[in-house]
């Protein structure tokens, strides 16, 4: 891929993000309900894709992370990325999941649910 294909592309993926940022926070409830049935899916879609990319080899290095002279031990950028901001939401990273039980000394709250409207409100 060229220079200006990459940007070009890199400049898309920019733009979409932004007007998926503006829509979902300066649309109307119809905008918002119509941007939760489809982009919510493939956003999803597009992380798991993602993340199949970097699932760790029998020795628990990241495939894609890892070059030829340097091994990259799982959780690699992208897996740590995606535990940032699908499962924290107040905290940096770290090496415990956010959603253990209370019990063992975890948060005593899911995260924030989405604040978009339901389906049921659409007709
Ligand atoms: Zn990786």
């Amino acid at each position: 891929m060229t220079s200006d294909a990459t940007t070009t592309m890199r400049d898309c993926v920019q733009q979409r993000l932004n007007y998926l940022d503006t829509l979902a926070t300066t649309g109307d409830t119809l905008a918002k309900a119509a941007l939760a049935d489809t982009e919510i899916l493939r956003l999803t879609s597009g992380w798991r894709a993602l993340l199949a990319q970097h699932q760790p080899d029998a020795h628990g290095r990241c495939p894609q992370c890892s070059g030829w002279l340097r091994a990259r031990r799982y959780p690699c950028s992208v897996w740590t990325t995606a535990h940032q901001h699908l499962i924290l939401t107040e905290h940096p990273p770290s090496s415990q999941c956010a959603r253990r039980s209370p019990a063992a000394g975890g948060p005593t709250s899911p995260p924030p649910a989405p604040s978009w409207p339901s389906r049921a409100r659409r007709s």
